[in-house]
């Protein structure tokens, strides 16, 4: 029998691949709920479908993740367009020609756009290491301080030349007006909300799930292996320090009609306390409803008893994750996974990729032994 620590993706994903090749797993959360951070489930005084966690849209590149999550529900069309607040002037992101045209004040055609940008972009930066130098290789200081310097630093609490490149990286800048706001060629929601489908993948008679248990290290030596997406810092016990990562905040508002027309409404200045607002019944275009439930996002430093969101990887980073990653690697009868186990700030795609790839080397590793 495996045990596997948390019922997220990363777990969820894990136990499919090994109960389908005969292996019995016992799954404990101690959460009341599967599915982790992308927990959704219905408002009870509106219908509407809530994502707990804050907004999780899917979006991948890879086929064979989108293959397997298609296995298991409905996909439903959505495209993810994101506005923002700025300058008292609501924009389109990420950065396109309409937001080029509409800050600038201009009707730029998209190859006079390009060049315009590239002048405006820091040519004295070679090969950007931060957050802030890769926005002003980019597109330049007005562009930047307008849409990312203060919105980066409400969300991670940290001055942008600190942060590395890659948080940025994670944004296309586009010189048409395509304003979906991933770049990846699957997009979707599952139909009936991220819970279900991640019951679904759960749903084996060769899986156990036990919610509301927490990991006791006892449990160890009652299992072949373990596979834990619980934060690696907290394994062990937190015994070189806290690893640092921002939380969330959720102000829950509940109205009639519309409140902003959109699914996200971002808002970078450094004024307003909150990075965006999320209207959740946007996240479901074919559904109606007369009301509407969204949620401002406040972001924290995380403390001791909050949920741990975003890992904050600097740089540098400190050298506590260093000596919590050797110590996992001495732990032969646990795998470390996910979002927390890993400590990296992983999409759901990437995640379940990765969830695949664990599973199948320890699938590799057991026939060899046998
Ligand atoms: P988690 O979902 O965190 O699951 C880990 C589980 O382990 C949790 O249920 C927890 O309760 C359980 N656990 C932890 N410790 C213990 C313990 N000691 N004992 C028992 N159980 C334990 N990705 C996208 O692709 N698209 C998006 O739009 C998107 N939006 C996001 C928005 C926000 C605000 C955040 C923070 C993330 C977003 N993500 C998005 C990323 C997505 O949430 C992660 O990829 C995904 O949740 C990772 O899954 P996981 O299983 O590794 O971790
Ligand atoms: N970002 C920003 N302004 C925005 C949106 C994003 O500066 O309006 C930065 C911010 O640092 C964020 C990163 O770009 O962490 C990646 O944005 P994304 O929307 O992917 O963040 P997430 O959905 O994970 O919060």
């Amino acid at each position: 029998m495996i045990l596997i620590v948390g019922a997220g993706f990363s777990g969820a994903v894990i136990a499919r691949t090994l109960a389908d090749a005969n292996i019995p797993i016992q799954i404990i959360d101690q959460r009341d709920h599967v599915a982790g951070n992308c927990h959704t489930y219905r408002d009870e005084e509106t219908g509407i479908m809530l994502h707990a966690y804050g907004p999780h849209i899917f979006h991948t590149d890879n086929k064979s993740v989108w293959d397997f999550v298609n296995q298991y529900t409905t996909f439903m069309p959505y495209t993810n367009r994101v506005k923002s607040t700025t300058c008292d002037q609501v924009f389109s992101l990420p950065i396109n020609l309409h937001t080029i045209n509409q800050f600038f004040k201009s009707t730029f055609s998209p190859s006079e756009a390009k060049t315009f940008i590239e002048n405006l972009a820091d040519k004295s930066i070679d090969n950007p290491e931060t957050f802030e130098e890769q926005a002003l290789a980019f597109v330049g200081q007005e562009l930047y301080e307008a849409f990312f310097k203060s919105y980066t630093e409400k969300q991670w609490g940290l001055s942008t030349n600190v942060l590395p490149a890659s948080i940025l990286k994670r944004l296309p800048v586009r010189f048409n007006y395509d304003d979906n706001y991933f770049f990846h060629k699957y997009q979707g929601m599952p139909k009936e909300g991220y819970t279900q489908l991640v019951e679904n993948i759960l749903d084996h008679p060769l899986i156990s799930v036990k919610l509301n248990t927490a990991f006791n290290k006892n449990q160890i030596n009652d299992y072949q292996h373990v596979f834990y997406s619980g934060p690696i810092d907290g394994y062990f016990d937190y015994a070189h320090g806290r690893l640092p990562y921002r939380t969330l905040d959720f102000i829950k508002k509940t109205g009639d009609g519309d409140f902003q027309g959109c699914a996200v409404m971002n808002y970078p200045d450094a004024d307003i306390p909150f990075t965006r607002i999320a209207e959740h019944k946007y996240f479901t275009p074919w559904e109606s409803f007369e009301k509407t439930v969204y949620f401002e996002e406040h972001r924290r430093s995380c403390e001791e008893g909050d949920i741990p969101y975003y890992p904050i990887r600097l740089v540098k980073d400190p050298e506590i994750l260093e000596t919590y990653e050797n110590l996992a690697a001495k732990e032969e009868k646990v795998t470390f996974v996910g979002r927390l186990g890993t400590y990296r700030y992983l999409d759901m795609d990437v995640t379940i990729s990765d969830a695949m790839d664990v599973a199948k080397d320890f699938l590799a590793v057991r026939k060899k032994i046998a």
